[in-house]
């Protein structure tokens, strides 16, 4: 017998809620939804390839009337005290908590990521975004003197996390005082939308925050605004060098967090088991469609046999299937196109003479799943070493030493994160000094937290998002402003003022 969902309740309500919103789902501009527009997408449950939602294309009519709504709405909601807006900060964060289970239905429906993750991990994270942002706004003022907000800040996320890209992007624009046209990814565009009607419940002044659906059509729409001061994009590096060309010149703030290929040391001297459960939290959470997911597994010569066969051993208890099914580990990804996109660079990887381990879970015959896998006896100069698959696919090579672990782990074009596992802290902290990535984990994997900041060096991008390092991409110093002049400026209201 399976057990369902979080709560059948919760199941039964984000059905209701789609059914709701059968006609069409609009824009949310200027604090009220647009009528479906004559041009829709339609957004599928990957796991089950039924059509859940019509979406409406967005325009760059769309965009235009969302920009003008959020330049209108700025004066207003920069001035008013940092209390002011951490009181809008705080009730979006009890909101989400309040809504929690119909979020996470919602999310995995849509996405294919198993409820576990999205009960547990994802819309938990959504409200410690904004608890933690609604803390800043109050601080923002004293700690930030010499700073002021952007202005319109122009948001493009992904699909892999929709929610908490969403977060991690709002809640900081918010807290420091700017206002947002933000663009959810085609393929998941649904919890964002139950976003705007949070938005509205808790009376956020209309304009603060816009969402736009759409393609990249309408992502390039936004990125060419000229009355955009600041753009923040997650997703591909591809789509993130053609955002850097197109904004060459054209004076808005920029922070890009793009791809990855993160290395996972496992030194000799490990603890081999939690190293096992680390990589199947590095490259099998959320289907691998992390961009900082553990997809290089290093391992010391003298332990890979032994490791190898643990990991082998784990994957025989992975079970793949109904992401609203509690049991399950491993859940869809999250269209045809990504699940084709992935068998592509697996089969090539198999061409170039990798070796392939996949786990035996019977997949469901309806929707677009791929098996927990890894290589082994793979080239460091081979396509999968290099390219993010952003699927469950890792490859696994041998070292001998620290320093030949250090040097493949840096032989990467990218530079997000990393893990390191020894059990001799030394080491550890060593070999995590020399590895060149944002983030560095000693013996636990896709630690992330909103008071930490997180970014790549190389192509994996620049600027942080989290913590204080995140909240100085949405602010001009009084330095920077004076430099470009243009734009009137908008102090903070200094605390204690009217
Ligand atoms: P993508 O970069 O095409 O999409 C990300 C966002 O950018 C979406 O909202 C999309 O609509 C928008 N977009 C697309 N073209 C645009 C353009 N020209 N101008 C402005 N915005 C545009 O990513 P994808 O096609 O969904 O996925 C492709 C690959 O990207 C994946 O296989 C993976 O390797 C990588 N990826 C990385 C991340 C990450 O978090 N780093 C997230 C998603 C995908």
């Amino acid at each position: 017998t399976m057990e369902y969902g979080p709560a059948p309740e919760a199941s039964e309500e984000a059905r209701a809620w789609l059914k709701g919103r059968a006609a069409g789902i609009g824009h949310f501009i200027g604090g009220s939804f647009t009528r479906p527009g004559d041009e829709r997408f339609a957004t599928v449950n990957p796991a089950t390839e039924e059509e859940l939602a019509r979406v409406s294309q967005g325009s760059a009519a769309d965009v235009d009337a969302a920009v003008k709504a959020a330049r209108a709405a700025f004066p207003k909601w920069s001035r008013l005290s940092g209390h002011q807006r951490a009181r809008y900060l705080y009730a979006i964060a009890r909101h989400i908590q309040k809504r929690q289970r119909f979020l996470a239905v919602l999310e995995s429906m849509d996405n294919g990521k198993p409820i576990r993750e999205t009960r547990d991990i994802d819309i938990p994270l959504v409200a410690r975004h904004f608890y933690h942002h609604a803390g800043w706004a109050e601080m923002v003022e004293s700690e930030f003197e010499g700073f002021s907000p952007v202005g319109v800040c122009g948001q493009i996320i992904p699909w892999n996390f929709p929610l908490l890209m969403l977060a991690w992007k709002v809640a900081p624009a918010l807290a420091a005082g700017n206002t947002v046209v933000l663009k959810p990814a085609e393929q998941t565009p649904l919890t964002a939308t139950a976003f705007a009607e949070i938005c509205a419940e808790v009376g956020l002044p209309e304009g603060v925050v816009n969402i736009v659906h759409g393609d990249g059509r309408t992502g390039a729409a936004i990125t060419a605004h000229e009355d955009i001061d600041k753009l923040a994009f997650t997703g591909s590096t591809e789509v993130g060098r053609i955002i850097r060309e197109a904004t060459a010149g054209q004076g808005k703030k920029l922070s890009l967090e793009l791809g990855g290929k993160s290395p996972f040391i496992v030194f000799e001297d490990a603890d081999l088991d939690g190293a096992v459960e680390g990589v199947v939290d590095a490259i099998w959470f959320n289907q691998g469609e992390v961009c900082c997911a553990g997809s290089r597994i290093l391992v010391q010569e003298g332990v890979a046999g032994r490791f190898y066969d643990k990991l082998r051993r784990r994957m025989e208890s992975l079970r793949v299937g109904d992401p609203l099914d509690k049991a399950i580990d491993v859940g869809a990804v999250v269209s045809a196109e990504q699940l084709e996109r992935i068998s592509a660079l697996v089969r090539q990887g198999e061409e170039e003479g990798g070796r392939l381990w996949r786990a035996p879970a019977p997949l469901p015959e309806k929707g677009y799943f791929f098996a927990p896998s890894f290589f082994t006896e793979v080239e460091p100069a081979s396509t999968v070493c290099g390219v993010e698959i952003f699927g469950p696919v890792a490859v696994a090579m041998t070292f001998r030493t620290p320093a030949e672990a250090v040097e493949l782990a840096n032989n990467t074009r990218y530079g997000l994160a990393a893990s390191v596992w020894s059990e001799n802290i030394n080491l550890a902290l060593d070999t995590a000094a020399r590895v060149k990535a944002g983030v560095v984990w000693v013996n636990c994997t896709n630690m992330l937290d909103a008071g930490a900041g997180f970014g790549g060096y190389r192509e994996s991008g620049f600027g942080r998002e989290g913590a204080r390092e995140g909240l100085y991409e949405y602010l001009v110093s009084d330095v920077e402003r004076a430099l470009k002049p243009g734009r009137e400026e908008t102090p903070f209201v200094p605390r204690g003022a009217p």
